[in-house]
């Protein structure tokens, strides 16, 4: 029983040191593994009354666009202005429009993490045709000028424009 765990233990020390060359790494005891479970999720409401819901609580997004923690901030961002504005102004407007504005992000961070990860990941019941469609889709993607852009441009995120 002992030997596939120790291969098995190796194996993932070998991965993880062929992505670091350069660099020797020290090996210790793998003593947790976990599968993560990841959904794609948005709150049906980011406000009601005076609550309001930032980052993981208001949307999650699978890890493959890196999004989650980006969304988060810009979230922030929004309501940390719009809060100032209602306290120290008493102007409720970008209160008030939160909702949309922070929605305008993160479906288009909704819409990126899906379409990388339906592009960069397999499904165990994929046919044949279903992974030539999908290299397809990756060639079309790192072919073009154009689809590198919009990949970049998604991936390393947009500015935060915040609403006056
Ligand atoms: C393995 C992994 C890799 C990730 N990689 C990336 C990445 O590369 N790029 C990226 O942008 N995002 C990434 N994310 C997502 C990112 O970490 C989250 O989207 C982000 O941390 C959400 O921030 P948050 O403040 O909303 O929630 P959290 O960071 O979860 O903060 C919530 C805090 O509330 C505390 N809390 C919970 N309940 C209570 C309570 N009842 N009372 C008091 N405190 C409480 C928690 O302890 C926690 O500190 C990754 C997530 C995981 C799990």
């Amino acid at each position: 029983m002992s030997t596939p765990r120790r291969t098995r233990r190796s194996k993932l020390w070998e991965i993880l040191q062929s992505r670091v060359p350069g660099t020797t790494l020290h090996e210790g005891p793998i003593f947790q593994r976990d599968v993560l479970q990841f959904r794609s999720f948005v709150a049906r409401e980011l406000r009601r009354g005076r609550a309001v819901l930032v980052g993981d609580a208001a949307h999650t997004v699978p890890p493959t666009g890196a999004k989650g923690m980006n969304l988060a901030i810009a979230d922030v961002l929004l309501l940390e202005g719009a809060l100032r504005a209602f306290l120290l102004e008493d102007d409720a407007r970008l209160l008030d429009g939160y909702e949309e504005a922070a929605l305008h992000r993160i479906w288009k961070a909704q819409n990126f993490s899906w379409w990388m990860t339906s592009m960069l990941h397999q499904t165990p019941d994929a046919s044949d045709f279903d992974r030539m469609r999908q290299l397809g889709e990756l060639r079309s993607v790192t072919d073009s000028r154009a689809g590198r852009t919009y990949l970049a441009e998604a991936y390393t995120g947009w500015p935060v424009e915040l609403p006056r």
